[in-house]
């Protein structure tokens, strides 16, 4: 009996014992872990902070302390409320963890003053358990971008210093040619009416390509300077059809309009949707046959305003789709009706809408025609807080 005890309670330290090495080497094992994460973490150039799903900083690296000049225990553990900031470094931890105004969450730029002026850009990544897929957190990446800013401003400035001077000259020829052919300078026989309205036609894609081109520069530019002012929008789009009638007649296209909601105040920055809105329509007429009609339709799912563009012209070929939103890009479809044009409208079409916190979608058929449908929120305000927490 003595015996078997003794032979059980040996057993029982001998498991323990094996136990205890396991526990041992795994503890090793993850400390090992623990300290290549760590070494990783530190040796990056970007500044990381990893956050858990309140927004509460619970690591953060080196390279993260000086990018903001704080230190990490200024920042771990700091539960931050961005609508009641406290102080100056609050501030600048605020605008790393929350999106600001109209910004989609995923990324984007941040302008510190303090301790020096920077420009720095912020991806925001969802931390996720890999079985589960739960939610743990999220992972702020902080990139200081305010060295390729500098060198981005002086390229605009130039590329917008050298459009002015082109768009003076190009709309002054335009004033010629159009006051020849109205009969200022005396009669003009047909041969001559037509080789001038030629030339305003080329005159005016040569107006298109270079007013593109400022758009471009004005809109990379500026991401936070928009004038959001609240505008009805129903006026708001019958003002923007009224302003592509003339071009509409010339191609002998009707731009109809189809409400489907009542007056409604919506906050966007009127002069950039114009560029945005502007561009759909004018695509929808160059590539539409003549005789055809041109729909704009609104309503709304009640968090954002809905805006389709929908024509019945060249359609767009299915595996050139994904594409068409990129700089310069142009669907071989297009540029064999229309040689001209700058692959560029999509561009900022999209770029606009999205910093208003909307998107953009097409939905095309070639032959059949064409619908890019706008979401945008009528209140961006609160679309930037609720992306806020689920980023
Ligand atoms: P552009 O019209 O100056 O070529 P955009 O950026 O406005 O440049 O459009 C990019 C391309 O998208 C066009 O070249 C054309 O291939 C396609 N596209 C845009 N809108 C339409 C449309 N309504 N119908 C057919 N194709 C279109």
């Amino acid at each position: 009996m003595y015996t078997l005890i003794t032979l059980i309670l040996i057993s029982i330290c001998a498991i323990l014992a094996i136990k205890n090495l396991r526990l041992r080497k795994q503890s090793a094992h993850l400390s090992h872990q623990f300290d290549e994460t760590a070494l990783i973490l530190e040796s990056l150039r970007d500044g990381l902070i990893e956050c858990d799903t309140q927004m509460i900083p619970t690591r953060v690296n080196h390279a993260a302390e000086e990018i903001l000049g704080l230190e990490a225990s200024s920042i771990v553990n700091r539960s931050i409320d961005p609508n009641n900031i406290a102080n100056e470094f609050d501030k600048i931890l605020s605008s790393v963890l929350f999106p600001p105004k109209g910004a989609d969450g995923t990324s984007y730029d941040i302008f510190l003053s303090l301790p020096q002026e920077k420009k720095l850009r912020v991806f925001t990544i969802p931390k996720t358990n890999p079985g589960s897929k739960v939610l743990q957190g999220y992972i702020k990446i902080v990139r200081d971008v305010t060295i390729e800013t500098v060198v981005e401003q002086h390229k605009s400035d130039l590329v917008s210093i050298v459009s002015h001077q082109l768009l003076t000259p190009l709309t002054g020829v335009k004033w010629i040619f159009k006051s020849m052919i109205a009969g200022d300078n005396g009669p003009l026989n047909q041969s001559q009416s037509e080789m001038l309205k030629r030339g305003i036609v080329a005159n005016e894609d040569m107006i298109g390509l270079v007013t593109d081109i400022l758009d471009v520069t004005k809109v990379e530019q500026a991401r936070f300077s928009y004038k959001m002012l609240p505008y009805e929008i129903v006026g708001f789009i019958r003002d923007m059809i009224s302003s592509r009638a003339e071009k509409a007649l010339g191609r002998q296209v009707r731009i109809e309009e189809e409400t489907r909601l009542t007056s409604k105040e919506v906050t966007f920055d009127k002069e950039r949707l114009s560029i945005a809105l502007g561009n759909l329509l004018d695509n929808s007429i160059d590539y539409s046959p003549a005789a055809s009609i041109i729909t704009v339709r609104l309503d709304t799912d009640g968090n954002n305003v809905r805006i389709a563009v929908i024509d019945h012209g060249i359609g767009i070929p299915e595996k050139e789709l994904e594409y068409l939103f990129s700089k310069f890009y142009r669907a071989e479809n297009a540029k064999r009706v229309r040689t001209t044009g700058t692959g560029l409208g999509l561009y900022l079409a999209k770029h606009i809408i999205e910093d208003h916190g909307g998107s953009i979608r097409v939905s095309s058929k070639e032959n059949e025609g064409s619908t890019f449908t706008i979401l945008l929120p009528i209140n961006p305000t609160s679309v930037a807080l609720t992306s806020r927490s689920g980023v």
